[in-house]
């Protein structure tokens, strides 16, 4: 089987320096918040050119103590995209403010800028941009619209590690951004694991208080009700060695990417739109569309290729969200996606031989149900 993961398959040397990670953090006999952390987030600052970077404990939290930090709460609407992982919105939630959803655009299904614009009441206070599958697009547009109406970008970056735009990193542009380090995202740990970026001390010291019960400088005294969110010694130390291999492991999920840009016969699927620049976009997911996707995902089951949907249902469709405010225009695009999109398997693991079996097996079901005009 084809999976969408690998990691059995990882380098035998990346293995040992995990192991010799493990090894330091215990012989270290000091597990929670210390040098490991702050190396760690060091080096995450420095990838993405922000002065500032906490560690949390998941990349949801990282979104819910970034909206506190900004002081975004009950009574302020913040909007984002109903084609997101549930935890975007539930951090919303958590924070105890309004989501309002937005549209997407269908070429690329990240959030619509004119969805958007008619999301904005006066209660809107931010915007969370969800860079997609690990794409990048038309950051100055949406910093110049959140300039324009004095709403705070926050990027939700759990998927698009490593990804520049115009040489600026995914979560510089915004007041702050959010990364996860769940086990399958680009950097991933070896359990959960988030990161606040930015460029704004203060928000950097509130998260710092706000992840650990709301304590402050002085141990035991707690100026805020936090929540119990780190990030751990041994997950940072992991981390610190699996940062030395993303930029291969992204090089080879763009080859990946490219192969089935060349080998897939686009008849029965549609591809996403290409990326503007191959540095705005680091695959975290290879998705294509397909009105009989559930036919689809079984025939490639039936060839050894297993597949995965992100995401069947659109956030405004779960049960906790259905009467949530959003686009008065709807989210149609969002849901017509949610029926077709099929994610292949794209990770740094895979051989050229498993590309061409991924590739040959979607094509197989076009030319199977007879719409391929001319065989590749
Ligand atoms: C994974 C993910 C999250 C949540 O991260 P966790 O670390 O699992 O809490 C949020 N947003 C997006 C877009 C994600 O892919």
């Amino acid at each position: 089987m084809i999976q969408m993961n690998a990691f059995a398959q990882e380098p035998v040397e990346l293995r040992q320096q995990m192991l010799s990670a493990v090894t330091r953090v215990m012989e270290s006999g000091w597990y929670v918040l210390g040098k490991e952390v702050q190396q760690f987030e060091r080096q995450w600052a420095s990838q993405c050119g922000t002065t500032h970077a906490v560690g949390v404990g998941n990349g949801m939290d990282a979104i819910e103590m970034t909206l506190r930090a900004l002081g975004v709460g009950p009574g302020d609407e913040v909007i984002t995209t109903s084609m997101t992982a549930f935890a975007t919105v539930l951090a919303i939630l958590r924070a105890g403010a309004t989501p309002v959803l937005a549209d997407i655009e269908p070429d690329t299904a990240l959030l619509s800028i004119e969805s958007v614009r008619r999301c904005v009441t006066s209660r809107t206070r931010a915007i969370v941009l969800v860079h997609l599958y690990g794409q990048m697009r038309n950051m100055a547009a949406w910093t110049a619209l959140c300039a324009a109406q004095q709403l705070a970008l926050i990027e939700d970056c759990a998927q698009a590690h490593g990804a520049l735009w115009n040489g600026t990193a995914a979560g510089a542009f915004g007041r702050a951004g959010a990364y996860s380090f769940y086990p399958t995202k680009n950097l991933g740990a070896l359990g959960d694991g988030g990161m606040v970026v930015t460029n704004d001390a203060a928000i950097a010291e509130t998260v710092l208080r706000l992840r650990n019960y709301g304590q402050g400088e002085e141990r035991y005294h707690h100026s805020e009700v936090g929540l119990n969110s780190r990030l751990d010694e041994m997950q940072a130390a992991i981390l610190s060695e699996r940062l030395k291999w993303l930029p291969e492991f992204t090089v080879r999920r763009r080859r990946i990417a490219a192969a089935y840009r060349a080998g897939l016969a686009q008849s029965l699927i549609t591809l996403l739109a290409e990326p503007d620049d191959d540095a705005a976009h680091v695959q975290h997911l290879f998705v294509i569309r397909c009105k009989s996707r559930d036919r689809l995902q079984a025939h490639l089951l039936a060839r050894g290729v297993q597949t995965l949907v992100h995401y069947p249902v659109p956030v405004h469709l779960q049960k906790p969200c259905r009467a949530l405010a959003r686009d008065p225009h709807g989210l149609s695009r969002a849901q017509q996606h949610a029926e077709s999109c099929l994610s292949l398997p794209c990770h740094p693991q895979m051989t050229d031989g498993e590309i061409s079996r991924v590739i040959d097996a979607v094509n197989s079901f076009s030319i199977q149900h007879g719409t391929l005009r001319h065989a590749v």
